[in-house]
């Protein structure tokens, strides 16, 4: 397994985007330890996962599903595991499509994380237009919403957070 240090991409603070402040050293650590709060609370917790509302970038409905445990790599998960992350996948992609948040979701999952967790980008019309769907312009489309969401966009996601939260405590039977 690689260490740490050979990862790139690894931050060590953040600043979500209600303006709160963390320091880390893994991100997902901090939140399955409660260093980190996630915005409007965490959307869906087992022993195993958490789903949580990405904290650091204002898109309507861009879910985070996170191992608890510090893995790397989808193949170091159990297959009781493996089971349980394709229901929680299946669910935060209905609530997306089913609560009219977007009827294109984009999935990333980098083992440049040293973290396990899985994106689930909406692709949001606005955003597209500006800058093309797919996975080459999530980067252009979060930085663009880091720098100019606004404090509607913002209250918006807050509502989405509970009504995905509810989608998940209706639909995910486990
Ligand atoms: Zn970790």
């Amino acid at each position: 397994m690689l260490k740490d240090e050979n990862l790139v991409g690894y931050a060590r603070e953040a600043t979500d985007f209600l303006g709160n402040k963390y320091q880390f050293d893994c991100m997902g650590c901090s939140f399955s330890n409660g260093e980190i709060k996630p915005i409007n609370d965490f959307i869906y917790e087992s022993d195993n996962f958490f789903v949580v509302q990405d904290i650091e970038i204002p898109l309507n409905g861009f879910l985070v599903i996170s191992t608890k445990k510090h893995i790397n790599s989808y193949i170091e998960l159990t297959k009781e595991e493996q089971y349980e992350l394709a229901d929680i996948l299946e669910i935060g992609i209905r609530s997306i499509k089913e609560l009219n948040i977007s009827d294109k979701i984009t999935l990333v999952q980098e083992e440049k994380s040293k973290h396990f967790h899985v994106w689930l980008f909406p692709n949001s019309e606005k955003e597209i237009k500006k800058f093309g769907a797919g996975v080459s312009y999530v980067r252009s489309i979060c930085q663009d919403l880091k720098e100019n969401a606004t404090k509607e966009e913002k209250e918006e996601i807050i509502n989405t957070i509970e009504k995905i939260r509810e989608y998940y405590k209706k639909n995910l039977k486990r």
